[in-house]
């Protein structure tokens, strides 16, 4: 046997993996063998240390900072996710009012087309007002639930990701469309 068989022999000593023949053939070797010798007291020696090595514990107040860490992360973390709710939010509201809004100003265009219709103009601007008012009341309730209890709102929460779901739904139709239109380009040459 050879100095590098050896070596795995010693490796296999440390682990009390050695049959006794082999066990026999170590013990030979090393009596003849200088180097072997000295390599295999240093593995003992290191073996030793690790068997002796008490385990660390880890630094005082390690515990408190890593759990403070991981609360700041998910504070940081649901602050986005309420940002992008209210964000959403704020969209879908946006998108609601449209068309009422779009509506009072056709009817208003109508209304000036009509001069004699023009002394109910300052109506039709109170109802615009009244149309108006619950809106603005509604985007102001999302955003006081969002920013003052983001847990506390389960059904604002799910109609908030719902608004979102469609809207990731309508911008991955958009983003098809547009890939497809390219894609048609770049055919065409
Ligand atoms: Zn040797």
């Amino acid at each position: 046997m050879n100095c590098q068989e050896i070596g795995q022999l010693m490796s296999l000593s440390l682990d009390e993996a050695l049959t006794a023949d082999e066990a026999c053939q170590l013990q030979i070797h090393l009596d003849r063998c200088q180097s072997c010798q000295a390599k295999w007291i240093s593995m003992e020696r290191v073996s030793q240390l690790f068997a002796d090595a008490p385990l660390v514990p880890p630094p005082t107040g390690f515990a408190a900072r890593a759990s403070q860490r991981l609360a700041q992360r998910e504070a940081r973390r649901r602050g986005v996710l309420g940002g992008v709710i209210l964000f959403m939010g704020t969209i879908s509201l946006t998108v609601l009012a449209l068309p009422a809004i779009i509506g009072a100003f056709m009817t208003l265009g109508q209304l000036f087309s009509y001069s004699p219709l023009l002394s109910h103009g300052l109506q039709l601007i109170l109802k615009l007002i009244s149309i108006g008012r619950p809106l603005v009341k509604a985007g102001w309730l999302t955003i006081t639930a969002l920013l003052f209890s983001p847990s506390g709102q389960p059904i604002l929460a799910s109609y908030s990701l719902a608004v979102f779901a469609l809207t990731a739904l309508w911008v991955r139709l958009v983003s098809g469309r547009q890939r497809g239109y390219q894609k048609a380009r770049l055919a065409r040459g």
